[in-house]
């Protein structure tokens, strides 16, 4: 029986500490990100984050925020916590913003090469994917410095255009970021079962 207890409390603890999830809300402080018809995307990511946060930790992972007030943190600090708790996770929020107000749609970047950050980024998009009716912009490859800065697996995921009229109302409205963060909560379920 007690032996029976150990085992579990050893493989529990195990499997505990290889799912710890490094929630990185883009931008803060001094750098807001897009700015588009008053929304600032760093107010926006923070939400994000902390919504993705509280559902994490209620399917029982681990979670650390690089941010969880307005700050400003340099790109390699960010990546530098997710570098001192070893098998994290990394995923960086972003909204995007382009001078062309009619692009829209939501992506998954992981850095060049990295394999298991592709499979993270497919799981993700592929769950955001089923339950947003905006545009499959797809997963891409990018040397992103925040993802070059990470050792571990790392995505960054653009949840829309805040440039885009339609983008931007859904994106600041609390409704549909809880389904963001649902569907990115599901799609890193996904890449870890
Ligand atoms: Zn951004």
């Amino acid at each position: 029986m007690a032996l029976c207890l150990f085992a579990f409390t050893w493989i529990a603890d195990g499997t505990a500490s290889a799912q710890h999830i490094v929630i990185d809300p883009g931008h803060g402080g001094k750098d807001p990100g897009s700015i588009s018809y008053g929304v600032a995307e760093k107010t926006l990511t923070l939400d994000l984050a902390k919504r993705l946060e509280k559902i994490l930790r209620t399917k029982g992972y681990k979670t650390t925020l690089t941010r969880n007030s307005d700050r400003f943190i340099p790109l390699e600090n960010r990546a530098a916590v997710a570098n001192r708790i070893p098998g994290s996770i990394f995923v960086s929020l972003h909204f995007n913003g382009h001078r062309d107000r009619s692009i829209s749609g939501f992506e998954t970047f992981y850095y060049p090469g990295s394999t298991k950050g592709r499979l993270l980024a497919s799981k993700v998009q592929q769950e955001l994917k089923g339950r947003l009716s905006s545009r499959d912009r797809g997963i891409k490859p990018g040397r992103l410095k925040v993802l070059e800065h990470t050792k571990g697996t790392a995505i960054l995921v653009e949840s829309g255009f805040l440039t885009n009229r339609w983008e931007n109302q859904r994106c600041s409205a609390a409704w549909f970021r809880q389904i963001l963060a649902e569907e990115i909560a599901q799609g890193i379920r996904a890449y870890l079962r």
